[in-house]
């Protein structure tokens, strides 16, 4: 299944991409939701899908997999599964790189000012945001968490 049939490859001239975002425990914790999503639709992205869960612990070692050797694995997956977070898919021009410069680096202390990381963030682990960081992982993000049917707008 091709979760970006439905995109087209070009709006108004420019090529849209659809990336997955998640709003971690701790943003959720925080009461950032709101925060992180106006964000997101400030930068001219648009809300395709969205949704509250709970991930169990081997719902987020799946999601992770790729990280399934780092020394942080363990306490990653248990970090995500600590309490319910929101999953939406993103799309806009240059969705992908877009969403990943407003969240900032992996860790709050190197991240640039103004950054939702920089801005909300505790640690390395404790970041408060996901976001798809290439075309074939988030095809496999957006896969994970939402059916064709899902993606609406
Ligand atoms: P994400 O994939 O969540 O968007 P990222 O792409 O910036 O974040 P990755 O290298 O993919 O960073 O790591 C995935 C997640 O694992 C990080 O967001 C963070 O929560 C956690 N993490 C990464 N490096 C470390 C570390 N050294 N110690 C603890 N946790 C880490
Ligand atoms: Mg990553």
């Amino acid at each position: 299944m091709d979760f970006f049939s439905s995109l087209p490859k070009k709006e108004n001239g420019r090529k849209m991409e659809r990336t997955l975002s998640i709003v971690k425990p701790d943003g959720v914790r925080k009461n950032i939701v709101g925060e992180v999503v106006k964000r997101f639709e400030k930068s001219g992205l648009r809300v395709s899908a969205v949704k509250m869960v709970s991930l169990t612990r081997k719902e987020a070692e799946g999601f992770y997999a790729v990280h399934r050797a780092r020394p942080f694995f363990g306490s990653l997956t248990e970090f995500m599964s600590s309490g319910p977070v929101v999953v939406m898919v993103l799309t806009g021009d240059g969705a992908i790189k877009k969403v990943r410069d407003l969240m900032g680096a992996t860790d709050p202390g190197k991240a640039d000012p103004g950054t939702i990381r920089r801005d909300f963030a505790d640690s390395i682990e404790s970041n408060i945001v996901h976001g798809s960081d290439a075309p074939e992982t988030a095809a496999f993000e957006i896969g994970y968490f939402f059916n064709a049917l899902e993606i609406v707008n």
